[in-house]
């Protein structure tokens, strides 16, 4: 086991245990969008842990978006990226990118995108016995997605480590909670795990693309800050006081 391997599973393990993610005899479905995060979430839960159970099965699911371009497909390696690790997998062909792409020019195609595909991989899951969803979102999205909900969707909220969907059919873990997406990074590359094409035309263009990029330029000014850090420390100190004297008696919306 390389030293990295070993760093990000005992971080992985303190984020497991400290939210509970992992019980023994759970079924999980493993998201797996063919982004360096998701295969790496799978390599890593695929061998199990020293302290937190080891006493789950896992379920490799990829829903295929239909983009056209595709040749070969990214479903088409991913297959084979699964065989090679003898993981029980599903891989579902869909028209989301027709349904989110044509038309009439959609404000804000990443939201629709997201949905879609959230539902058929809850729908999935549930017909295939898993009462958990793994995806492989990390620290940094939690941090991206609370700026973003505070910039666009007027909302102070991020990403939960642990979240029951589907009417509470089954739980969605984020393992990846406490890990920075460039160890991450360099964990696929070192393990050598797929790389495979970013398709979607609206991907750099996003939302979430501008507010990482937003972070970026700040840090490049603030050298001796760890900016991302202290947003994400940010979520263990909300004073609620500062809220209530803000919105007593007025309503903001
Ligand atoms: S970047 Fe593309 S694939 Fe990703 S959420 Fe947006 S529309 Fe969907």
């Amino acid at each position: 086991m390389t030293p990295l391997r070993r760093k990000l599973k005992a971080v992985m393990e303190s984020g497991i245990s400290d939210f509970r993610m992992i019980r023994p005899g759970d079924r999980i479905a493993v998201a797996v969008s063919g982004g360096q995060d998701s295969l790496a979430l799978l390599n890593l839960l695929s061998d199990g842990f020293g302290f937190v159970t080891s006493d789950y099965s896992l379920l490799a699911v990829h829903v295929d978006m239909g983009f056209s371009q595709e040749e070969p497909s990214n479903g088409r390696v991913l297959e084979g990226h699964f065989r090679s690790m003898r993981v029980d997998y599903r891989i579902e062909k869909t028209a989301i990118a027709d349904e989110v792409f044509s038309g009439r020019l959609r404000k804000n195609p990443c939201f629709v995108c997201s949905l879609l595909r959230r539902k058929r991989l809850y729908e999935i899951a549930d017909r295939e016995g898993c009462n958990k969803i793994a995806t492989g979102h990390h620290r940094d999205d939690i941090i991206d997605t609370l700026l973003l909900n505070i910039l666009y969707g007027r909302k102070i909220g991020t990403l939960y480590p642990v979240q029951p969907i589907f009417r509470n059919r089954l739980t969605l873990i984020r393992p990846f909670v406490y890990i920075e997406e460039a160890r991450i990074k360099r964990f696929a590359g070192e393990s050598g795990l797929p790389l495979l094409p970013r398709l979607c035309p609206q991907d750099g263009s996003s939302r979430r693309a501008t507010v990482k990029d937003l972070l970026r330029s700040l840090q490049r000014k603030e050298k001796h800050a760890d900016l991302r850090g202290n947003v994400f420390k940010s979520l263990y100190h909300v004073e609620l006081k500062s809220f209530q004297a803000l919105t007593q008696g007025q309503d903001f919306t």
